[in-house]
Order: structure tokens, then C-alpha cells, then sequence
């Protein structure tokens, strides 16, 4: 497939300086208003309740919890996160729009933490996602977690400049990596409903690491996924 398909990805450079301005503008008001999608995984989101009310009030900072990930823009994944979890903290984080955000927090999350030996828990969580910033600790503390999204904020608003706060970029420019790691965790005949190499051409991110074997592997296995059927018990 690579072969076939000559891929340059789009620049993206600006050369007008009205245009990077209007940039600029942009990320500064991205980074003050983020909304979390409120899916905790592991122990560490208990530190999240005192984070967001009135002691810390992550409010302030612009950000508040969300619901659906079809209008999230954080992914927070507070602690392990077992093989079955990972499968839909990817449904989730690939059903969130772009531009979107992953912050690990927890230990567990960079290496697997006190969990680094159990086969149910996947180590790290960079091997399956792109991960913005990870905030360590068993568990951090609030004010570590306001910290981490503080980073966060800070490399949105400065992106344009140092490249830090596009993370989720690297999903459909390294498409294949991630999707080997899926694979090699969940199977080879893993797939979501998703169709990210079609995204990573819509917003122009393709590139050639986007294909490999896994993504042939995927092409070959793919299919249609329905609806989830409900069927609903009549009592007798
Ligand atoms: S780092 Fe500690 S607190 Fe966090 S998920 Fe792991 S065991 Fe739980």
C-alpha cells in the first residue's frame, strides 16, 4: 500500500502574519475553555472530586467536566487501566473530535505502577495513545492535577510555536504503531467503528507511517460494524 500512494503531508506553516495572529487568538481561547470527559478508570480519580469543587475549583481554570465524548476535549485517564478498559478508553478517545487531549495520571499509567506484573493491565498507556501530559504519583494530589492541566493549557495556547500541544496528530501520522500495539494486545482481528485513515486524510495528516502491515491486517479483516441490536425481553 505504500508503495501505491505517495504521501506528503500538508504544510501547515502560515506565511501571512495576520493569519498566524489569528492563530495565536485561536489557541489562547482554546486553552481557556476545556471541557473533560468525566470517565475515571483507575483509583486516582478519587482525587478528582476535590480537584473540581470548591477547595481547588478546576472551574476557574476554564475547564469542566463533560459527559459525552462527542464534545470533550480531555481524555483524563485517572490510573490503570485493564486490557478490557483500554478497548473503550479507544472507542472513546477515537469518537472525541479533534483537536482532543490525553493526560495520564497516575503512575500506572506511565509504567503500569504497582501493577507492572499483571497480565490484565496494559503498561503504558503511549503505546495505544497519543499521551499529552502525565502527571505521576500514587495518586497525585490535586494540586498536581491542576498543575498537569495547567502544562496543558500552556502548550495549547503556545502550539504554534513549540509544537507541544498537538499530541493528537501523531494518532494519524503514526496510525500503523498504534494500531500494531491494539492488535498485538486485543488481536489481530481488532477494529472500531472509527475509520481513522480516513480522517488522517480528511484533516490532511497522512503520512506513510499512517499504512503498514496493520493497517493491511485491518483492511483484510474490516467489516461493517452494526448498531448494537437491543432486544428488549417481553414477559411472558
Ligand atoms: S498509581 Fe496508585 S493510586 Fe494511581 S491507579 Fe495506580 S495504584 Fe491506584
Amino acid at each position: 500500500m505504500k508503495k501505491e500512494l505517495k504521501i506528503k503531508e500538508k504544510s501547515t506553516e502560515r506565511t501571512n502574519p495576520l493569519a498566524r495572529v489569528f492563530d495565536d487568538f485561536i489557541s489562547f481561547c482554546q486553552s481557556k475553555s476545556l471541557f473533560m470527559l468525566h470517565y475515571c478508570t483507575g483509583c486516582g480519580a478519587i482525587e478528582l472530586p476535590p480537584a473540581m469543587t470548591s477547595r481547588f475549583d478546576m472551574e476557574r481554570l476554564g475547564i469542566q467536566p463533560m459527559v459525552t465524548p462527542r464534545q470533550a476535549d480531555i481524555l483524563l485517564i485517572t490510573g490503570y487501566v485493564s486490557v478490557k478498559t483500554l478497548k473503550r478508553v479507544i472507542l472513546t478517545y477515537e469518537q472525541m473530535q479533534s483537536p482532543k487531549y490525553v493526560i495520564g495520571i497516575c503512575s500506572c499509567t506511565v509504567n503500569g505502577g504497582m501493577y507492572w506484573q499483571s497480565y490484565a493491565t496494559a503498561k503504558k498507556l503511549n503505546e495505544y495513545l497519543p499521551v499529552d501530559v502525565y502527571i505521576a504519583g500514587c495518586m497525585p494530589r490535586p494540586e498536581a492535577v491542576i498543575e498537569g492541566l495547567q502544562r496543558l493549557k500552556n502548550n495549547i495556547k503556545n502550539d504554534r510555536k513549540e509544537q507541544k500541544g498537538s499530541a493528537w496528530k501523531d494518532y494519524f501520522r503514526r496510525y500503523d504503531y498504534y494500531l500494531g500495539n491494539q492488535q498485538h494486545l486485543f488481536g489481530d482481528d481488532w477494529q472500531t467503528p472509527t475509520d481513522i485513515i480516513a480522517e488522517a486524510k480528511l484533516y490532511g495528516l497522512e503520512t506513510e507511517e499512517t499504512y503498514g502491515k496493520h493497517t493491511d491486517q485491518l483492511l483484510k479483516i474490516q467489516k461493517p460494524l452494526l448498531p448494537q441490536e437491543m432486544k428488549v425481553r417481553m414477559k411472558p
